[in-house]
Formats: structure tokens, C-alpha cells, sequence
């Protein structure tokens, strides 16, 4: 397991944003960490990136307890724009080979062209699409043995949304990354996932893998995702 949470919680003030959580994670999969608004999601990714710390249980990445350090090994695609405004796409890629070890100068400059996108350009010019492109190429140049990705898709079009996530695979480098994606936008992601968690305010509700659902109970995963949130609807 290169992701391991044991019974992990997480509050802010009294309220829980993760209760007794766990979940593991293997290499060469690609996770779908699904659930609406406010479940927990980029809790859980914060956790693993050492953003947060649990105020209980455990997280581990690689068998080590993470800590601040780990983000030598996890590449993050956070939720929120992280860019210096007045710095150029180029130097955006400058910055992040000076900080990470891991980074590979010439999978940017293959992704920059891909997403067209013009070193030159000063990243408060770019649209909210290329700066969400920007993003992407920035985590998916590290190899990195964990590749979290948070909401990757927000922000672009359809039609851009479409292609990008035909061509991540191409990206991920599986016989060595472990890659979980967060998303309450579950339809789009499908065809990227090999396993499915459904997280509610907080709780796991439900494991899938994505071909088993298919194959053996004829569901999608999104037709999946919401009779399990209807369910726990119903209980609440
Ligand atoms: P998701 O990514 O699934 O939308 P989050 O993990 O961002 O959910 O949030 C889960 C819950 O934790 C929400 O109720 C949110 O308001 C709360 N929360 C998250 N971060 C903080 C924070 N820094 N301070 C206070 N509450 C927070
Ligand atoms: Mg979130």
C-alpha cells in the first residue's frame, strides 16, 4: 500500500470533516474520491500532502507517517489557484524544478504544448481554463510516487475536459504512481477510474471497483454514486 489511513478523524472546532476514516491505497491505480460538497474530499487529500495533521489515527505514505516532509513524494493539484500572478507560465515551471527533485522539465514543456499554452505568457493574463491547465501540467510533470488531484477539472470546458482526461493516462506513469482524484463532478472522470469511493459528510459509504460495478451489477459509476447517497439521504 503506498496510501494507508487508519481510522483517521479530522475536526475543525466540533465539527468532524472525517470520522474514523480508512482507506488504502495501491500503486498503479487511479482512485475516484467521490462525494458532494463538503464531505471531506480535500480533507482527505490535505491529510495525505501533510497539510493537515489527524487529531486521530493514522496516515501513511510509503510506510512513513506523513508529516510536512512528504510533499517530496506527493504532488498536489490543489483546489485553489497557487500562482504568483506576475510570474510568467516559464517561470511558474522554473519555480517548480527548484523545488521539487522529482520534477521533469521535459514533461512540462511536452504538457505546455499539448494544452498550448505560451511559456511566455504572464499567468494573470491567462484564463481561468489555462490556468486549470497550468495546474495539471505542474502535478503531472513530478514523478512522483503519489499524485493527488483536487476538482483537476473545474474551471474548463467541456470540450477541453474531454480531451484532458483522454490524454492523463498518457500521463501517469503507472507502474510507479498511486493517483487519487477528488471530484464531485463524477461523470466526466468515469473512464480515468479503476476503483470508486463515495464519501459522505464525512464518512465512507462505499467502495466499487469501477469494472467489477460494471460487469457484474450493470452500473455506472455514477448511477452507483447516487443510490448510495440516496440511501444514506434516506437515513439521515
Ligand atoms: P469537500 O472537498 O468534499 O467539498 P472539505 O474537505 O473541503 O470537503 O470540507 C469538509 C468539511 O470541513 C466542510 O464542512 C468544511 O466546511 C469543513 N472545513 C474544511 N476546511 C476547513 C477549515 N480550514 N476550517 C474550518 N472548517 C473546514
Ligand atoms: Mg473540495
Amino acid at each position: 500500500m503506498t496510501v494507508k489511513l487508519s481510522n483517521v478523524s479530522k475536526r475543525y472546532g466540533k465539527d468532524f470533516s472525517l470520522k474514523n476514516v480508512s482507506l488504502a491505497f495501491e500503486t498503479g491505480k487511479i482512485y475516484g474520491l467521490l462525494g458532494p460538497n463538503g464531505s471531506g474530499k480535500s480533507t482527505t487529500l490535505k491529510l495525505i500532502a501533510g497539510l493537515v495533521y489527524p487529531n486521530g489515527g493514522k496516515v501513511e505514505v510509503d510506510n512513513e507517517e506523513v508529516t510536512r516532509k512528504i510533499c517530496r513524494k506527493v504532488a498536489y493539484l490543489t483546489e485553489l489557484d497557487m500562482f504568483y500572478p506576475s510570474f510568467t507560465v516559464g517561470e511558474m515551471v522554473e519555480f517548480y524544478v527548484s523545488q521539487f527533485a522529482d520534477f521533469d522539465p521535459k514533461k512540462a514543456e511536452q504538457l505546455l504544448q499539448e494544452m498550448k499554452l505560451d511559456p511566455g505568457k504572464k499567468i494573470k493574463q491567462l484564463s481561468k481554463g489555462n490556468r486549470g491547465r497550468l495546474k495539471l501540467v505542474l502535478a503531472l510533470s513530478r514523478k512522483s510516487q503519489v499524485l493527488l488531484l483536487d476538482e483537476p477539472f473545474s474551471g474548463l470546458d467541456p470540450m477541453v475536459r474531454d480531451s484532458i482526461v483522454k490524454s492523463l493516462l498518457s500521463y501517469i506513469n503507472f507502474d510507479e504512481q498511486t493517483v487519487i482524484i477528488a471530484t464531485h463532478e463524477i461523470d466526466e472522470i468515469e473512464p480515468l477510474l479503476d476503483e470508486a469511493i463515495v464519501i459522505f459528510y464525512g464518512d465512507i459509504i462505499g467502495q466499487k471497483n469501477v469494472e467489477t460495478l460494471r460487469e457484474e451489477e450493470g452500473l455506472s459509476v455514477l448511477e452507483w454514486f447516487k443510490s448510495t447517497a440516496a440511501q444514506m439521504e434516506g437515513k439521515k
